[in-house]
């Protein structure tokens, strides 16, 4: 289905970037990798699924390198046809408490990354008149919770990014739509779950309990692999006309 097309996903070393790389490449784009720490592993992941791959290591809070990244991708494969913005970072404190650093870190890689990505992917896209811009936000896109300041406004700011981003293309072949995933057991909720097993002296099944109880009515995770079969869609031909949508994943944590 996407033999040919060529996928550029940002924070795509772990968690739900690696799940919906890999579901990209599954039904066949090739994929440019982008995020920290190991490299080689997810690399191996995405070439056993017989796509070509390769890696940018662009720091996603840095404009320059995002533009280096954009200028890497579009001479590897000659262009980007669905670019996945999904980079992003977590930072839990009351406001009065918030590090200033941690802030501007966050509106910079959760939010402004997705700014320059697009803005520097649209071109090639409209004059094929084909293009899928999917931004991973999260249910704090639709809804706040308590402490998480920076990623609530990043994430707001994300779907709305995703429907101007919708409006400007709406009648070309360009699409944007937004994923809002609910808990998903990624290395960033992990750091939330180890908070709170600490903070209540609870074993890690018995925090991840409480975790999903507070928010998330079906008490089960979703899963990277789930999250790319909804990128998937979106790049499907059946997914035209579907255009700034924020579309949750989150086992009803929003319908309440
Ligand atoms: P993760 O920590 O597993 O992965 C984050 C990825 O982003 C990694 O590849 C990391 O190297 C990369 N990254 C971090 N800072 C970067 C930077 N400055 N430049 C380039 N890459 C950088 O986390 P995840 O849970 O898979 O999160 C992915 C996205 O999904 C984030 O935008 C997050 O906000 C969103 N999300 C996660 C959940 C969840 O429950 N895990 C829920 C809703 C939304």
């Amino acid at each position: 289905m996407l033999k040919g097309k060529n996928a550029l996903v940002t924070g795509s070393t772990s968690g739900i970037g690696l799940g919906i790389a890999k579901a990209l490449a599954a039904k066949g784009a090739n994929i440019i990798l982008n995020g920290f720490g190991d490299v080689d592993g997810p690399r191996a992941e995405v070439a056993a699924l017989g796509v070509q791959v390769d890696y940018h290591g662009a720091d996603m809070s840095k404009p320059a390198e995002i533009e280096a990244m954009m200028k890497f991708a579009a001479e590897r494969f000659g262009r980007i046809d669905i670019l996945v913005n999904n980079a992003g970072i977590q930072h839990v404190a009351r406001i009065e408490n918030f590090p200033v650093e941690r802030w501007d870190a966050i509106i910079a890689i959760n939010l402004s990354s997705a700014f320059h990505a697009t803005r520097l992917a649209l071109p090639a896209m409209k004059a094929a008149n084909w293009g899928r811009i999917i931004n991973v936000a999260s249910v704090h896109g639709l809804v706040a919770s308590a402490e998480k300041s920076a990623y609530v406004t990043a994430k707001h700011g994300v779907v709305g990014l995703t429907k101007v981003t919708a409006l400007e293309n709406a009648t070309t072949g360009v699409t944007c739509n937004a994923i809002c995933p609910g808990w998903v057991l990624t290395p960033l909720v992990q750091k939330q779950v180890d908070a709170k097993a600490a903070a209540l002296g609870l074993s890690n099944a018995d925090a991840i309990k409480v975790l999903l109880g507070e928010k998330e009515p079906s008490q089960q995770f979703t899963t990277p692999e789930e999250l790319g079969e909804l990128a998937v869609f979106f790049c499907s031909a059946a997914a035209n006309n579907v255009r700034g949508v924020a579309w949750n994943m989150d086992g009803g944590w929003i319908a309440q």
